[in-house]
């Protein structure tokens, strides 16, 4: 698998995109629809104004189908560290992810600090439990209006519960990012979503005029109805971290956003059974060994009381 899934647009346009896909290495639908997406713009030649870059996040998770080989990829962008990376050679790296970052780093650092660009991150993913889409911003108000094009729940508040994120890079570079968790991680739709809820963004920023690409429409369609139910923006609570050593095991039957209460049996651990200390709704419960959140709790955002 190459880094650079596709580039494609106009030279010199300010409005870019980078698109990650695959940061994890199990979470594949983001490449797919990438590689889908840019197949069909070249082969209609479809008049684009900006720039998207795909780009590859951990290549040798995913040639193993693994969240990742020694340590999460998205949970090294603290820019301390991304400083550190530049300055090393490759010889002097430990891990595999360290190489996979510094990589992608030499495909965007300069885009990155370009200052004539608009740019934009969107960086797509896959959840283990089911009923999982939803896009998650930084603190960017511009962040909020991309994801909000998107017709599933808009998580608020990650960042602040999650560090080192790609999201938390952008942030602290000022510029807006989402994530986007397209469904589970086998689920053929995830494919569709992703390519709908892309050019659902290139028409909102005026990269796509309205008319052109019609065909995602119906994706989009069926996404907007498939997920009407759930809440429109949320609010993280809490995060229940998990290492390695904890045994930690998610109790079977947790979906995003199920609704919970105080007290209920969410999970077990080696300390024993793990109890909401909260009423809410559920997000992203751990049904895979690999990853340090076991799950998380989420409030529906109050709408209709503005001043
Ligand atoms: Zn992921």
């Amino acid at each position: 698998m190459e880094r650079l899934i596709g580039r494609y647009g106009k030279f010199g346009a300010a409005k870019t995109f980078i698109i990650f896909a695959g940061i994890h290495g199990n979470e594949k639908a983001g490449i797919k629809a990438l590689e889908e997406l840019f197949a069909d713009f070249t082969k209609n030649q479809i008049a684009f104004d900006g720039t998207i870059i795909g780009i590859a996040g951990n290549l040798k998770a995913l040639e193993q189908n693994a969240r990742f080989i020694h340590k999460d990829l998205n949970r090294q962008w603290y820019l301390s560290k991304i400083r550190k990376l530049g300055a090393l050679p490759y010889g002097m790296l430990n891990t595999q992810e360290d190489i996979e970052q510094k990589e992608i780093l030499d495909l965007i650092l300069e885009i990155v600090h370009d200052k004539g660009k608009k740019l934009m991150l969107i960086d797509l993913h896959t959840t283990s439990a089911k009923g999982g889409c939803f896009t998650i911003t930084n603190t960017l108000e511009r962040s909020s209006e991309l994801a909000l094009q998107i017709p599933v729940p808009v998580i608020n508040g990650m960042t602040n519960k999650i560090g080192g994120t790609t999201l938390e890079y952008f942030d602290q570079l000022g510029l807006p990012a989402i994530a986007f968790e397209a469904g589970q991680h086998e689920e053929l739709e995830a494919v569709n979503r992703i390519k709908a809820a892309l050019v659902s963004i290139f028409k909102h920023t005026a990269c796509l005029e309205k008319e052109l690409v019609k065909e995602y429409e119906s994706s989009f369609l069926k996404m907007q109805e498939d997920f009407a139910h759930l809440p429109r923006k949320v609010n993280v609570l809490y995060r229940h971290p998990v290492e390695e050593e904890d045994a930690f095991v998610m109790e079977e039957g947790f979906g995003n956003f199920h609704r919970i209460q105080k007290g209920d049996l969410l999970a077990r651990d080696k300390h024993g059974p793990i109890y909401s200390h909260l009423d809410g709704l559920i997000l992203m419960p751990l049904y895979q060994k690999k990853g340090n959140d076991g799950f998380f709790i989420v409030e529906e955002e109050k709408i209709g009381y503005e001043f």
